[in-house]
């Protein structure tokens, strides 16, 4: 008889793979995948198609071969912990008070284990209704991973109806977030003694008037009435934001180079691409303006990435699966993204609830409340009955 490991003892294991997003998750999903194996379940794997060598996700399937079923959703990477004061080891799942700390014991590694744990349950007690599991790499560098998630995940298995990412949400429904781009944006100029500025282009003085273009659009978007859905966020409109600049020789020439990243985050129900046709106007109007001195100078944009926004739908089957199953009919939006979005670009009906508090996630000394370990396993038991 193959071993039925706990939530807690899954978890353990999970926390000892330092799957930070930098490096490699391959160990972690080898051992999902040879622990479904030892338990009659086949999984898929997807490597990362920049580096397949370093990252893949993992995805599989219980139950009858057909649509309809319920996606259980998370990420393997974390956050580094370089430079963080830990009080233990952080890739050793460790007790103290009622806690286990860990890193990725909040985010997210605690709903893993509960999915994985789930997977193995609803093998042996069998479903009618499918039960999933996508775990995806790259989330915590913009929610990367989880779009090639979903799309191969609906090219491979019987389409799901459901999707609950397990995100730190204290077990409450949460039906929408903002989406965010990224952007790194280069501005190159022509370098020249600064007394003759006027035959120069600086590279930082014209990067500072897009800079000021996203202090105009915030103002104008802080002044303007809200919709219906952005009203639910705070702030309740799309915001810009530079977070990281540089660029410059020295105070007397003409900047030759200054690069920036540029950011939104979206509120739901307005277009990212809206926003982005707007800054690339804006980029176009300024590099004429720079060309008209110096055609050789110009903008660069490379796009970092892009997660769409989550926005809250009415007769959305995962959130009155989860409202079901959870007794939860709270109305709760939050403002970090998820990988929902991309579940529901590709189609599905999206909620994200999992169990302890996004607070705690990303700190020294992460952990999980044994009470909310508790609360998860019991969530999942609530579901196995209903997909029985
Ligand atoms: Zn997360």
């Amino acid at each position: 008889m193959p071993t039925r490991l706990s939530p807690r003892e899954i978890l353990e294991t999970l926390v000892s793979f330092p799957t930070v997003s930098r490096d490699t998750n391959l160990p972690l999903i080898d051992w999902v995948a040879d622990y479904l194996a030892s338990h009659g379940i086949d999984s898929h794997r997807h490597a990362k198609p920049a580096e397949p060598d370093l990252k893949a996700a993992l995805f599989a399937h219980v139950g009858p071969e057909v649509e309809g079923g319920v996606i259980l959703s998370g990420h393997t990477d974390v956050v580094p912990v370089d430079g963080q004061a830990w009080t233990s080891d952080p890739w050793v799942l460790t007790e103290r008070e009622g806690k286990l700390y860990g890193r990725g014991s909040t985010d997210m590694k605690g709903f893993d284990a509960l999915a994985i744990w789930a997977m193995v349950e609803a093998k042996h007690r069998g479903v009618t209704t499918p039960l999933q599991i996508a775990l995806s790499y790259d989330e915590e560098i913009g929610c990367m991973g989880g779009k090639d998630v979903a799309e191969a995940m609906r090219a491979a298995l019987p389409k799901a109806a459901s999707v609950i990412v397990g995100e730190p949400t204290g077990m409450k429904a949460v039906t929408g977030h903002k989406g965010g781009m990224t952007y790194w944006v280069h501005v190159h100029g022509v370098e020249v003694h600064s007394s003759i500025l006027h035959t120069g282009v600086s590279a930082i003085m014209y990067g500072a008037k897009l800079i000021e273009w996203a202090n105009e659009v915030n103002a104008e978007n802080a002044a303007a009435t809200p919709g219906k859905i952005a009203a639910l966020f705070e702030p309740p409109y799309t915001n810009l934001h530079v977070g990281q600049i540089r660029g410059g020789t020295a105070h007397n020439i003409t900047a030759k180079d200054c690069a920036f990243g540029f950011g939104f985050r979206v509120v739901p129900g307005e277009d990212p691409k809206h926003w982005e046709r707007r800054m690339m106007d804006k980029v176009a109007e300024i590099e004429a303006q720079m060309q008209a001195v110096c055609p050789e100078a110009r903008i660069e944009v490379e796009t970092l990435f892009e997660l769409p926004p989550l926005v809250p739908v009415e007769n959305n089957s995962a959130e009155e699966l989860v409202r079901q199953v959870t007794g939860d009919n709270g109305v709760m939006q939050v403002s970090y993204g998820t990988e929902a979005s991309h579940f529901q670009a590709a189609g599905y009906d999206a909620v994200v609830c999992g169990p302890s508090d996004i607070a705690i996630a990303h700190k020294p000394d992460e952990y999980i409340e044994i009470a909310q370990l508790d609360a998860g396993r019991a969530f999942m038991e609530r579901l196995l009955e209903r997909l029985a």
